[in-house]
């Protein structure tokens, strides 16, 4: 399965090498050409219509990077992207490209007073355990700081529908674009496919991709959080997995342009595509980067909702990633035909 396949593959901010080889295998026979610009976005080409229409989904994903070696043979990390303290001790991690296994440690609660156990481990108390017991150990196993550290996380599916797994942000997002390349042409329009880099850090390959694209209108594909679970008010759940694809409203970085927004709108409803609106306006997409490339580009997120977003085990469900594919084809279909003109 492609989500798996992204899923698996590791690309902390900064190094998307994995996942940007694993695409290039998967679309190459796909797409009219491919080129990877100096900040690392892989772009991909297909059709050479007159409207150029970008799609954006970042390759990045939250993790680490090897901070320090201890005399002892830890590892202290520094984080990249936004990650919740109260959910690392105790993660497995896999330390460098040739993923070398260690366990976030901290100090054992059995140790702790009653007042530290009430309280979220500071992230400077937390270290990583190799097994090893010194300096020379860790560095006879290669690692030097500045390594990426990834959540140890395979991907499993959890029933027939719901999946598990690491950097669902946005790998689905990734497979979105993927499959909206793989299984669709639209040969009156110039469709841009940008895998973006260091969206987690700042939205930053989107910006220089956007610029360099030139599109007429895009889209961000993404992951979004979800919090449709036991406990949260039904007011407060941001979006529900499993009830379909998401349109923006609004977020930190940007507001969707009101025509893309209303024609996605029209076309989930025509469509009969289940849908729904993200209820938070925290956080930000790589949309609000291409909004302001150039003179301003027309553009709208479109996400997939992810339980438990920016830890080493988030959950989606599938048919949301369906209803995600088929919201872009009508789009790109839309356009094609002329019935939205950007
Ligand atoms: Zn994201």
């Amino acid at each position: 399965m492609l989500l798996e396949r992204l899923s698996n593959a590791c690309g902390v901010s900064g190094d998307e090498s994995g996942v940007r080889a694993l695409l290039k295998e998967i679309l190459a026979p796909r797409v009219d050409e491919m080129w990877t610009d100096p900040m690392g976005n892989l772009i991909v080409r297909k059709g050479s219509g007159p409207v150029r229409v970008m799609l954006d989904a970042h390759m990045d994903e939250v993790g680490f990077l090897v901070g320090e070696i201890t005399d002892e043979g830890y590892l202290s990390l520094r984080k990249v992207g936004g990650l919740d303290d109260r959910v690392l001790p105790g993660r497995q991690v896999w330390v460098g490209h040739r993923r070398i296994p260690g366990v976030i440690g901290a100090k054992a609660w059995h140790l702790c007073s009653p007042e530290e156990r009430k309280k979220v481990i500071p992230f400077d108390d937390m270290y990583v355990d190799l097994g090893c017991r010194s300096r020379a150990e860790v560095e006879a196993l290669g690692i030097e700081l500045g390594d990426p550290v990834y959540f140890a996380t395979e991907f499993e599916l959890m029933g027939d529908r719901v999946a598990k797994g690491k950097a669902l942000d946005d790998r689905v997002g990734c497979t979105v674009l993927a499959r909206v390349l793989l299984e669709y042409d639209f040969p009156g329009i110039t469709l841009l496919g940008a895998f973006t880099t260091q969206e987690e850090v700042g939205l930053r390959g989107a910006q220089v991709a956007a610029y360099h694209l030139k599109p007429d209108v895009a889209l961000a594909l993404e992951g979004t959080g979800s919090a449709n679970v036991a406990g949260v008010d039904p007011f407060d759940t941001i979006t529900n997995m499993g009830e379909g694809p998401v349109i923006s409203l609004m977020d930190a970085s940007g507001i969707p342009h009101k025509r893309v927004w209303d024609e996605l709108v029209r076309l989930a409803r025509e469509h009969g595509i289940r849908h729904q609106f993200r209820r938070m306006t925290a956080g930000g997409t790589d949309a609000g980067a291409i909004a302001r490339a150039r003179e301003g580009v027309p553009v709208c997120t479109i996400s997939v909702p992810c339980r438990y977003i920016h830890t080493n085990a988030a959950l989606c469900h599938l048919d949301d990633v369906d209803g995600a594919v088929q919201l872009v084809r009508r789009f790109l279909e839309s356009v094609e035909k002329g019935e939205f003109r950007p």
